[in-house]
């Protein structure tokens, strides 16, 4: 039987060897998860051995790590805006970068009330459930293409307890008969519309690390020639789902904040804006529809 100290030890090695960028973090995060013990558990009994099982647990999980199978895979988890979001093979990663846009819907949304919000291209559900979280009064919905996606991302509306403000769509974009048919004025009329669509160009896809590159699904990162299918598709459709005065945010890449702002500005939103990052880039562009009263003008 290995101590708690021998094991991480012996867990950062394999992870340092294939390379991982936080090899030590990542060892620790496994071992936490696998044994259960916090940090400051482990510094007073690192001395202490650990069963058995639970070792065998631990290197098969490193190993796996070694692969670059993303840590969040793993463990099942993904940590977005303070909440813990069940995570699978079938959708993004929640990334730190799209607590910008989540930030920048939450100081748009603040006085209003009762929200009503569209998630579009919703994955794991990460930015619609977290503003429901923020916001109490707020309601919405989350359309994604992925079945397997809208399954992740109803089982974190009730692991968050927010089930009953959210209903999940199966939809390409505006395609699907939820959009269509047309049939209740909450179908057709969002305070805002809110989408990180897949917005890497895919000549790009094959540069990226291979956590994201082979296990983030490919769907979720394509975002087709130059990358702004989505960005042109969903401004051009979705005006007649947006309230007057409601806004459109959008999570872009480092490098197109122009162009998705002039696809805006052309499709006549108004209060267009670029936002960066923490750090420092280009990150969400958000407009607002013209007010009724602005729009012949
Ligand atoms: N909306 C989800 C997220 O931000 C999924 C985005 C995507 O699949 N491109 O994590």
């Amino acid at each position: 039987m290995k101590t708690f100290e021998s094991l991480f030890r012996e867990g950062c090695l394999i992870l340092e060897t294939a390379g991982i960028e936080e090899a030590r973090l990542d060892a620790w995060l496994l071992l936490e998860y696998v044994t259960g013990k916090n940090r400051a558990w482990y510094f007073a009994h690192s001395d202490e051995l650990v069963q058995e099982e639970e070792a065998g647990q631990y290197k098969e999980l490193c190993r796996k790590r070694s692969c670059h199978i993303p840590l969040q895979h793993l463990t099942q988890n993904a940590c977005f805006m303070g909440y813990d979001f069940y995570v699978d093979e079938n959708v993004l990663v929640p990334r730190q970068d799209t607590e910008t846009l989540v930030e920048e819907a939450l100081k748009l949304l603040k006085d209003q009330q009762e929200p009503y919000i569209l998630d579009m291209c919703t994955g794991s559900g990460c930015i619609l459930l977290s503003i429901l979280k923020e916001l109490p009064d707020a309601g919405g919905v989350g359309a994604d293409l992925s079945e397997a996606a809208l399954k992740v991302a109803e089982k974190n509306a009730e692991r968050l307890q927010v089930q009953d403000r959210v209903f999940f769509t199966h939809s390409d974009l505006f395609s699907g008969e939820y959009f269509t048919q047309n049939s209740s004025k909450k179908q057709t009329e969002y305070d805002m519309l809110i989408s990180n669509p897949p917005y890497i160009a895919t000549e790009e896809i094959q540069k990226l690390m291979e956590e994201v590159r082979l296990h983030d699904p490919y769907i979720a990162l394509d975002g087709k020639e130059d990358g702004l299918y989505f960005y042109r598709s969903i401004t051009a459709q979705c005006s007649r789902y947006l309230k007057p005065g409601g806004w459109l945010l959008y999570e872009i890449g480092y490098d197109q904040g122009t162009s998705v702002s002039d696809i805006m500005k052309k499709a006549g939103f108004v209060h267009v804006n670029v936002k960066k990052d923490l750090a420092g880039l280009d990150r969400v562009v958000l407009g607002q529809k013209k007010k009724r009263e602005e729009q012949n003008v």
